[in-house]
């Protein structure tokens, strides 16, 4: 059956600005049934890296802030650390990333709370039991929390294709061990050349899995569980993911994680993509290069699958802005996506996630 995508396009008067337009989208795709009274509602976003400037402008989360303390909720906004090392790699640097990015609680009227706590390490594992896991390790807070509200940022990715709903829920509410297992099924590995064998990782290793060995670190991969600990704490970037996972297992991984995000909260969430300064790859970068189409507007649905297909067909729409990245592919109605990556076979995170049952690739869009 069709799930409907409510849409708005960037147009306003005095009658509307973008602001009142992106609370009567999260009105019309019933926000009001997602939330209750009392809630502590998660709205999990991407804070953007330091250097990004294409992550969702502050004050439009001030906005589903409002929408949310209207309903009685009492929101959270909120992201887990990364499996990288980065400015978002613990919960200090994230939260400093966030409020230098404009995240400061005097513009969006709520905390800030990093869910999977100092570390990285706080997570909750959620049984699955599918192909590709039994369990998956969702970011506690996320996990805890009575809703969720996903307000992403729709742009491309290098091993994703595009990044929207599913894949700021399944990737980014995951732990850094549950990131890392989307990516990888063995440990990290150490870059000899550079490590200087300062021991920072022996250190870290909860599992005892690291030794120096002639002052370069080892990691016996029979110990490791995964954690990707040493990754963060390596002051030389030596300790590397093995990005071993091909693009289809880490789509159906990705999706598999964002079935177990959504676990128990299927009535108690709600998806609002943004269709703006669409870049070509993710937020995580400390850049983000020329946009590749132009701006579209905002969408909201229940279903993160009809959203993300709408986003991802409007963008194909479109044609390529002049500075695009993509060298093919550039003319109204040909995959953008493709366009920038050509290997990746961005429709299986739809495919799947509609298998799953986490919605449908069917959509009728509702304009506001
Ligand atoms: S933390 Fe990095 S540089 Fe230090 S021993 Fe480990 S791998 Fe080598
Ligand atoms: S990933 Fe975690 S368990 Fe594995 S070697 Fe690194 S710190 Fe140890």
């Amino acid at each position: 059956m069709a799930s409907t995508v409510f849409f708005t396009d960037l147009s306003a008067n005095y009658q509307g600005n973008l602001l009142t337009k992106l609370g009567r989208l999260m009105e019309a795709a019933g926000v009001k049934d997602v939330v209750k009274e009392r809630d502590l509602a998660a709205v999990k976003l991407h804070f953007g890296e330091m250097g990004n400037t294409a992550y969702i402008r502050p004050v439009f989360l001030r906005k589903v802030v409002e929408v949310l303390k209207g309903l009685g909720a009492v929101p959270f906004l909120t992201d887990a650390n990364t499996v990288y090392a980065g400015t978002r790699s613990d919960a200090p640097h994230h939260l400093e990333t966030a409020i230098h990015n404009g995240f400061a609680y005097s513009v969006v009227g709520a905390p800030i709370i990093i869910a999977d706590g100092l570390r990285g390490k706080s997570d909750v594992a959620v049984e699955i039991n599918q192909k590709r896991f039994r369990e998956v390790y969702v970011a506690a807070e996320i996990a805890r929390a009575d809703a969720l509200v996903s307000v992403a940022h729709f742009k491309g990715h290098e091993l994703a294709g595009f990044g929207g709903a599913i894949k700021n829920v399944g990737m980014g509410a995951a732990s850094r061990r549950g990131k890392l297992a989307q990516h990888s099924t063995v440990s990290p590995k150490v870059k000899k050349k550079t490590c200087v064998g300062c021991g920072e990782c022996v250190k870290n290793c909860a599992q005892q899995a690291i030794s120096l060995k002639e002052k370069k670190a080892v990691i016996d991969g029979d110990k490791c569980v995964g954690c990707g600990e040493c990754i963060v704490v390596c002051p030389t970037g030596s300790v590397q993911i093995q990005w071993n996972q091909s693009g289809a297992i880490f789509l159906e991984n990705m999706v598999e994680y964002t079935l177990g995000v959504l676990k128990g909260k299927e009535d108690k969430s709600l998806f609002v993509n943004f269709v703006t300064d669409v870049s070509p790859g993710c937020d995580c970068f400390p850049y983000n290069d020329a946009p590749i189409v132009r701006d579209i507007g905002i969408f909201a649905s229940r279903d993160p699958v009809a959203i993300d297909q709408a986003c991802a067909d409007m963008v194909n729409r479109e044609g390529a802005l002049e500075g695009a990245r993509m060298k093919k592919n550039r003319n109204p109605g040909e995959d953008k996506f493709r366009g920038i990556y050509p290997s990746v076979e961005w429709e299986i995170q739809l495919e799947y996630a509609q298998q799953l049952g986490l919605g449908s690739r069917d959509y009728t869009i509702e304009k506001l």
